[in-house]
Order: structure tokens, then sequence, then C-alpha cells
């Protein structure tokens, strides 16, 4: 387990935009939500290697499971979209997919000590909403039959307004999803045009309200700001109109322009109405202005939540946790994720299933593992995950703290990564301290320049990554 760092009680300071410095530092890199990043992942990793990492992960009985599953059907395509999706209007698609799914289950779960309980579980997708709700109960037997779940677990689904009915949310309830983030993206019909994706807000609020009713108590909101035709001022109004929903936290992402791996965004380029990346920035500072003066605290990476929401506290405690899904309260957790494309996560590998729906069909068909590739951490990774992550969810680094958690000399061995920072500290993004370093609420918006500062592979070279903004 992680230890909370000694820094506990102490809030990071609240995220402040400078124009300036934002667009100094918007460059291309990472997100962090694994160290050492996707692209490090090989398909010459053997699945033999993954599995005895599994074994390796059993060893500590105590150690929690967080579920993830990715159901990617989606009806229609919006054409911001850098998920993995398959899109189609068969529904028996759902269902023969579950059977995939059982039997993803059936090989994974026996490689588990069973002492081991489930503490966290998502959906995420694609539209999980998009399977029947008799197909989503089916799921949920199958789920619940192999794993035992902790009392306080937290279980979440993200929902598309848009293929919601009641029983949907009744069924992922009964499920034990307790929380949901749903996709909004923005309010503006014309923007909601030009993207593919009509949502009017009676319907969002109509799922907000379904959710509230039937005991979800965390409900995100998902916007995207760098949309076609959306302007600073348009963008204001989105902000305002989810308010008047109160979500819990709010995921502000900017839009990743990344037409050479999704071609669908290649329309935005032919209709040229996106907007600049000076128009970018500025809703960027609309948001954080208005999300903060609404109350929200800047958890990091586009994440917001209510100063009273878990994550926030976890932050304040130092024992917040980023993975694939983002910021999370589960230290320790490994994750084992099914489904086309899902990423897993023990603690010292990574390892991510074929992306392809045929080939992962086949794959179970064969009553083989669906492994496309991965990643056994070295010592050194599994340093640097630790420095990396602590950056990014402390926003602060305490030298002798890191120093006993790693068992090395934090100062000693990375004297040279320490010293690249001056350029940062000297721009106001961090200030050194005679403990280590904090980021200062300018930096906080900067996170991953900071981190990029630690990652060993960044030189090892050249990768795509999208702009910071
Ligand atoms: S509903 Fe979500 S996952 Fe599906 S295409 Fe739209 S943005 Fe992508």
């Amino acid at each position: 387990m992680i230890a909370p760092s000694p820094t506990t009680g102490t809030p990071p300071a609240a995220a402040e935009f400078d124009l300036e410095l934002v667009r100094k530092y918007n460059v291309p890199g990472p997100r962090y939500t694994s160290y050492p990043t996707a692209p490090q992942f090989t398909e010459t990793t053997p699945a033999e290697a993954l599995v005895a990492a599994i074994g390796r992960d059993n060893d500590e009985a105590r150690r929690p499971l967080s579920l993830y599953f990715h159901l990617p059907f989606c009806e229609t395509l919006c054409w911001f979209c850098g998920c993995t999706t398959v899109i189609t209007l068969k529904r028996d698609a759902a269902s023969d997919y579950v059977g995939h799914l059982e039997k993803e289950l059936a090989l994974i779960q026996p490689l588990l000590n069973p002492d081991r309980c489930v503490a966290q579980m998502h959906f995420g997708g694609g539209t999980p909403t998009f399977l029947p709700p008799a197909v989503i109960r089916r799921l949920g037997q199958a789920i619940h039959s192999r794993f035992k779940f902790a009392d306080d677990s937290e279980n979440s689904v993200e929902v598309d307004p848009r293929r919601i009915t009641r029983d949907h949310v009744r069924a992922f309830r009964e499920l034990g999803c307790n929380r949901a983030s749903m996709g909004v993206q923005d309010t503006n019909p014309e923007v909601q045009l030009a993207v593919h994706r009509l949502q009017p807000m009676d319907i969002t609020r109509q799922a907000f309200d379904w959710m509230r009713e039937e005991g979800y108590h965390s409900i995100s909101v998902d916007l995207i700001f760098g949309l076609p035709l959306q302007t600073a001022d348009s963008f204001a109004r989105t902000i305002d109109d989810v308010l008047t929903l109160c979500p819990d936290r709010l995921a502000v992402f900017s839009y990743a322009h990344v037409p050479w791996i999704k071609p669908s965004q290649r329309i935005f380029e032919k209709q040229a109405n996106l907007p600049s990346t000076e128009e970018k920035l500025k809703m960027l500072a609309t948001a954080v202005r208005k999300l903060t003066a609404a109350g929200m605290v800047y958890i990091g990476m586009d994440h917001f939540a209510r100063a009273d929401d878990e994550l926030a506290v976890a932050q304040r405690e130092g024992t917040l946790q980023r993975n694939f899904q983002g910021y999370s309260t589960h230290a320790g957790a490994s994750i084992y994720g099914f489904g086309m494309s899902s990423i897993s996560q023990t603690g010292d590998s990574y390892r991510q299933n074929l992306k392809e729906l045929p080939e992962y069909q086949t794959a179970l068909e064969a009553g083989r593992l669906p492994f496309e590739r991965g990643i056994i951490l070295s010592e050194e990774d599994r340093i640097r995950r630790q420095v990396i992550m602590r950056i990014m969810c402390d926003r602060r680094i305490d030298y002798a703290d890191l120093s006993r958690r790693l068992g090395v000399d934090f100062a000693a061995r990375f004297a040279g990564e320490i010293a690249s920072l001056d350029d940062l500290a000297a721009d106001g993004l961090l200030q050194r301290t005679p403990e280590g370093f904090v980021v200062t609420g300018v930096g906080a918006l900067l996170i991953r320049i900071i981190a990029m500062r630690f990652d060993a592979y960044l030189e090892k070279g050249p990768r795509r990554f999208s702009q910071t903004v």
C-alpha cells in the first residue's frame, strides 16, 4: 500500500492561468496515465511473462482489484472521438460481445488470488448504454459470480444521455454502479451539429435526474474545448449550462487533433472550422476562471472536483493516484481490464488487449488470452513511475520522503533531472524549497511539462503526442 505523503492536509496551489507560459510550454507530451507510457508497450513481450506478472501481483493478497470493462459500441461516430469504438446499429453485437467477455473472465479470474476484493469497477467505451438492459444484467451476473466486492467499492459507468433509458440506469445500478460520468462536450447546437453529436440539454438533464433518483451519488460531466465553431464566449455558456446540473466533478478536455490516428477528424480540416490555438487558450482560461469561481478545485490534467469530493480530499491527503481511468482514490489497486483494447496494470507490468474486435473474438474462441502487447517494468521504470505519479498527483516532491519510499538517495540519483528544472523554476512553474520543490498555481496547468523531465524514454526517440492545449 502507498503511504500518504508527509504533506497530508496541505492542498496544492489553486490553478492559475498564465497566457504567456501556457503559450510557451504548449508542446506535445504524454498524459502519464501510465509510466512507461503506452508507446513503450511491445508485441514481443511474451504472454507467459504477463501471466507471471499476474502471479507476482497475487503475492500481496490484500492488494485490491480495480476492474475495467471496455464496451466499444456506438450507434454513430462523433467526429472528434479519440476512443476505440465499433460503430454499429446491430444490438446483437452487444450480446455476442458479452459472450466474449464471459470467456475472458473465465480465463483471467482463476489466475487471481480469491481473497482479493474488488474496490473499484468501471465501464467505459464506446457507449456502455448501447447494451440493452437485459444484456447489462447478464454481464453483471457474470462479474458478481466470479468476484467479491468490498462493501464500499466505487463502481462507475460512462453514459451517453442520447442512448439511455431509465431501465439502463437501473440495470447499471443493480450491477453495483454508484457513480457515472456523462459526455456532454458542448451545449451549443451549432457546435453539436458540426461534430455530429446532437444532444439537447433537456435529455442531458433527464439523464441526470434519473441517475440522482436511482441513487448514483457522484456524477461527472465531460466537456471538450477546441471543437469546431467554439469560441471562448460560447464555451463560457456551455460551462454555465452544465453548472446548472450541479455535477460533482468536471473533466474539461482539450480536443486532441490526431488525424493520423483518427482519420474521421480530417473532416474538420476540410471544413476549416477549428478554433485557433489562441482561441483555445482563451477557452481554457475561461474554464479555469469560471469553475474555480464556482467552488470547484483543480485536481490536475483537465479534472475539476467539488472541494468535498473524494478526489479533492485524496489530493489534500497525499493519497491520490493516476491511472488509465484518470485520477483515482484507490491507492495500490491493480487494474484488470476486460474487452478489446483494454489496458491492465499490475505492480510491475502493463498489458493491452487486442485492439480490433475480430482478433479479440478469435483469440477467445480459441481459448487464448487476448493480449496484444505489454511491458514488464524494470526497477528503474518502477522508481520513475512513482516519481512521475507523485508529481502528477501531489504537485510537490519531498526528496527525503521519496528517498524513503524508493529506497534510493533521491537527490543524488536524480541530480541531473533536478538541475534540469532550473528554467521551469525561473519561469515560475515551480518553487524550490529546502525539502524539494512545489508546483505553483501557474505550473499546475503545465504539470506534465515538469513530469516529462523525469521521463527516461523521451530522450530515446521521437513519438507523436497531442499538444498540451
Ligand atoms: S459516443 Fe463517445 S465513444 Fe462513441 S463516438 Fe461519440 S465520443 Fe466516441
